[in-house]
């Protein structure tokens, strides 16, 4: 076989993928495995939600739609965006995508080339900065640090921004930290981006899940006109990993070349699917104050159990459903711990190097997972991590 294309040696994986393969061996071998790794809430999709799937397809929408999304979905965004971010878009601005991660992808090829650069936080979404090198572009990873909550600084991006610089990407409230910037660094992050005349994309994919406060997006700045983006999507929000649906909102220019390439690389997004995601947008909310109930007595158990571990710190999180405790006090680094967890006590979380090297000396648990696994794990870990001491 000839060599594949050059940019193929530097596509990556995803750590959560890795290590759920690794815990699945050993649950193959009769190991009990307590999980944490994957990203996805353990609630299923909402019951109106699913019923408009399946009218869907009975009702035959099943065919090709118009690639930005069929009018009604697009409308449906058009308000969401009104409500929860404060601006009205045009229909133009809009883009209907399987999934949130397709608009990274997209985004990135249609707005960096070769040689520019991307800023995007380190630790961060694993996804960020394999496109980057995929796409040739040269990475600046912003380092977020414990004494600003895991929030990324502004004065960081001032300070590494540069002429050649085309797009930041930013994410909150974050993955993997469940940081939440605020009002203020978001905009001084959008003045920054006016200055440098460089495009932010925004993934507010947990714009949702958020603890205290109100929910601010970056793109409230220049309403997505001119060069802000946001991408969202319902995987988080309603529990629709697998149904596949999620948008950009962005300036029109852009989103209408963004839309060309959807047309020439897969078409559209499947109708039925975006007529779930009509009813997800207009429809009850109840399934997500549920949730978010459930969310928060997780996380308020998991970061204080993990207090309680000798030589491991964690701040709660302010949004999304991750915690991301410090375990430089257990003298292992995070690989080290991670499979020191996952072989000596059955816990599957991940090392916080599987999002960048920023992440070395913290871990990754998910808390998309039960009180009773929450509640059986802390021991357990604590149980390890007090042996490596003896
Ligand atoms: N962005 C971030 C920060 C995520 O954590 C994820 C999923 O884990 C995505 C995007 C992808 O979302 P989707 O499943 O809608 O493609």
């Amino acid at each position: 076989m000839k060599p594949l294309a050059d940019g193929m040696n530097r596509i990556l994986s995803e750590g959560a993928l890795t290590v759920l393969r690794e815990a699945k061996v050993l649950e193959n071998k009769g190991r009990s495995i307590l999980h944490f790794e994957i990203g996805q809430p353990d609630f299923p999709t909402p019951e109106h939600v699913k019923k408009a799937g399946i009218q869907g397809i009975t009702d035959n929408y099943t065919r090709y739609t118009v690639t930005e999304g069929i009018p009604e979905f697009v409308q449906a965004i058009q308000k969401e965006i009104q409500i929860t971010r404060g601006y009205t878009p045009e229909l133009d601005q809009i883009l209907s995508l399987p999934g949130g991660k397709p608009g990274i992808y997209l985004t990135m090829i249609s707005t960096v080339n070769p040689g520019e650069e991307i800023i995007f936080p380190d630790p961060g979404f694993p996804t960020y900065s394999s496109l980057s090198q995929y796409i040739g572009a040269k990475s600046i990873p912003i380092k977020l640090k414990e004494e600003n909550q895991f929030r990324m600084d502004p004065v960081d991006i001032a300070e590494n921004i540069s002429e050649r610089t085309k797009l930041i990407i930013l994410n909150s409230p974050q993955n993997p930290t469940g940081s939440v910037m605020t009002k203020s660094e978001l905009e001084q992050v959008a003045e920054i981006a006016r200055e440098y005349d460089c495009f932010v994309l925004s993934d507010e994919i947990y714009s949702k899940i958020l603890y205290e406060g109100e929910f601010y997006s970056v793109t409230s700045f220049d309403e997505a006109s001119e060069q802000t983006i946001v991408l969202d999507g319902f995987s988080k929000s309603h529990s629709m990993t697998g149904w596949r649906l999620g948008y950009l909102v962005g300036p029109a220019p852009l989103i209408q070349k963004i839309s060309t390439l959807v047309l020439n690389a897969f078409t559209c997004t499947s109708e039925f699917i975006q007529r779930a995601g009509i009813a997800a947008l207009t429809g009850p909310m109840d399934h997500h104050k549920i949730m978010m109930k459930s969310f928060r007595a997780r996380r308020e158990i998991l970061v204080n159990g993990l207090n309680e571990v000798p030589g491991v710190s964690c701040q709660m999180p302010a949004g999304a459903f991750y915690a991301w405790p410090n375990i430089t006090g257990t003298g292992l680094s995070s690989r080290e711990m991670a499979h020191y967890l996952l072989h000596e006590a059955g816990i599957a979380c991940l090392p916080g190097t599987a999002f960048g090297p920023g992440g070395e000396g913290y871990l990754r648990f998910s808390y998309a997972t039960s009180i009773d696994v929450i509640t059986e794990a802390i021991p357990l870990i604590r149980n390890a991590i007090e042996r490596l001491k003896r």
